[in-house]
């Protein structure tokens, strides 16, 4: 993990990679590249013991030329004004990337959830939502779950946002319970792209899926999801991980099983199913056909990626791969599927939601998985198509490309006022 790489410069970097691809004028390119406003925030919470404790809180809406801001919020130990700035970014051009009608967003809060009980975390979430109200809303912004946050959180906020507001507005925020207005298929969504994009990779390449072996790095709501449907696909899955290391068996692992695990024990640590443990670095280098980085930015850089095995990546967690690593992996021809398409299944499943709630009519899980494969893969026929007529030198630019050409067409288009 390289501590020092910002990730609001690498995602600078990345823009400016495909910006050589792209006739705009520095001031429509200096706007895509830089929030239009970031909230940052205290909020003073009582805690069970009586006492209070601060918590720092941010909120960054990075661009809103093609729809509300939308996008995960985050408790971490981790967050920072510059990592939400980042992921408020990334969350533009993924919109973009896969065509759905929104500009990008993040929050978080800086945080470790584990430190603090179901009530303490209800109200540290409200406090957030109180905050945030002002600028959140159907039409202005979209909440939804990103790293330690879920159904529970999104609850919270729809009901502090609606009960202060005095009205019923379940598309204010995302990724709720489904008795709550969530949709069907969105726990699934991001794995599913990742394995959609992952299926549609190796066709492109001429590889087969059936038989190849896959190494997971994050057994979160991403990655263990992703790991079940490519192994669904025909896959081995031979390695997964999570914070407390990694879990092997050169056969290929029971996926589902490993999540039971970790959802009776709190790890994937001592998983009967699993022949060999070692740790997450060993994992990332393994000797693999498919990595799928699916933890938190950052966690291959320039050096490691020299050592990395795999031929073809599929980043399921945001920005995992820092731009040294990128370089390196281009060098070295390893094919990368960008973030911004192969995560993007849980904001499609979002934007979904979200047109569910305003018409309030709800759709069967098969409607939501034919149209998120359809969005999908449509995304990446655009990405190849980009690819293949540019010259782009990786998988990464060539969706970049695609995408600020979406986001700042629509920029112009509004113009400059006042
Ligand atoms: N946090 C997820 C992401 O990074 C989902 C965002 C959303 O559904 O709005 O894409």
């Amino acid at each position: 993990m390289s501590d020092e790489v910002n990730p609001f410069e690498s995602l600078q970097e990345q823009i400016d990679d495909a910006a050589g691809y792209l006739e705009y004028s520095p001031d429509v390119l200096d706007r895509l590249k830089n929030p239009e406003r970031v909230l940052e925030t205290n909020l003073s919470v009582e805690m069970d013991d009586g006492s209070i404790e601060v918590f720092r809180a941010y909120r960054s809406q990075f661009n809103g030329d093609r729809g509300p801001y939308k996008g995960g919020i985050r408790y971490h130990p981790n967050v920072s004004r510059d990592e939400v700035k980042a992921l408020s970014g990334w969350m533009v051009y993924k919109c973009a990337a896969v065509g759905i009608p929104y500009g990008g967003g993040k929050g978080g809060i800086k945080i470790d959830p584990d430190d603090y009980s179901a009530d303490e975390m209800e109200r540290i979430t409200r406090s957030f939502a109180e905050e945030l109200r002002p600028l959140i809303g159907e039409d202005r912004d979209i909440p939804a779950p990103d790293v330690n946050t879920g159904q529970r959180e999104m609850n919270w906020i729809k009901d502090t946002y609606e009960t202060l507001e005095n009205t019923t507005e379940p598309g204010v925020v995302t990724g709720k319970g489904q008795d709550s207005g969530g949709s069907a298929g969105r726990m699934e969504a991001t794995g599913r792209s990742v394995m959609l994009t992952t299926r549609e990779a190796f066709d492109y390449l001429g590889k087969d899926i059936e038989g190849a072996t896959v190494a997971v790095q994050g057994y979160g709501n991403a990655g263990s999801v992703a790991a079940r449907l490519i192994e669904d696909l025909g896959a081995d899955v031979v390695a997964v991980s999570d914070s407390s290391g990694a879990v092997y068996d050169a056969d290929g692992l029971d996926t589902r099983a490993a999540k039971d695990h970790k959802s009776e024990t709190g790890s994937l640590a001592e998983f009967e199913g699993a022949s060999e443990e070692f740790s997450n670095e060993e994992l990332l280098t393994m000797d693999v056909d498919l990595l799928i980085p699916a933890a938190l930015e950052n966690a291959i850089d320039g050096d490691l990626a020299e050592e990395v095995q795999a031929d073809i990546v599929v980043e399921a967690a945001n920005g995992p791969l820092t731009p040294a690593a990128d370089d390196v992996m281009t060098e070295r021809d390893v094919a990368v599927f960008p973030d911004i398409l192969a995560n993007a299944g849980g904001v499609t499943v979002s934007y979904f939601e979200w047109v569910q709630n305003r018409q309030r009519f709800y759709w069967d899980e098969e409607r939501v998985n034919d149209e998120l494969e359809r969005i999908i893969t449509d995304a990446f026929d655009e990405l190849v198509s980009t690819y293949e007529s540019t010259d782009a030198p990786s998988f990464r630019t060539a969706m970049y490309v695609v995408a600020i050409e979406r986001v700042a067409t629509a920029a112009e288009e509004a113009g400059i006022w006042p």
